[in-house]
């Protein structure tokens, strides 16, 4: 018998709403741009207060370290209408994304990085 890789299951994870937006983007490495287009992350380059967005299909964002942006929001809510076709987001990534959830009393801080100043304040 074939194996299925779609009925592979993944792993919840739960990350704390309280973390930065800086921090999950590292984490989840997709940006949710104003039109509803799901974009997949490249780079993310820290300017002091601000970040630069570079995503797979050469967009790029100037962003601040909030977690009650418009961008916060929708990329805990997972809002969004469409993936970008440009960036080719592989199934893997949107299923482990699917499978993450963010909530005020469960789930990782995300404090243990290499990249401390994307944690701040
Ligand atoms: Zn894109």
């Amino acid at each position: 018998m074939v194996e299925n890789i779609n009925t592979k299951r993944v792993a919840k994870r739960y990350y704390r709403k309280k973390n930065t937006l800086f921090s999950l983007l590292d984490k989840i490495k997709l940006w949710p741009s104003r039109t509803g287009r799901l974009h997949g992350l490249k780079t993310i380059e820290l300017k002091g207060e601000i970040a630069t967005l570079t995503t797979h299909c050469g967009e790029t964002y100037s962003i601040r370290n909030s977690r009650n942006s418009r961008a916060a929001r929708w990329l805990r809510n997972k809002f969004y209408s469409c993936t970008c076709s440009k960036c080719r987001i592989p199934d893997w990534k949107l299923e482990k994304y699917g499978q993450t959830f963010f909530s005020r009393a469960y789930g990782s801080f995300l404090k243990k990085s290499t990249r401390e100043e994307y944690y701040a304040p």
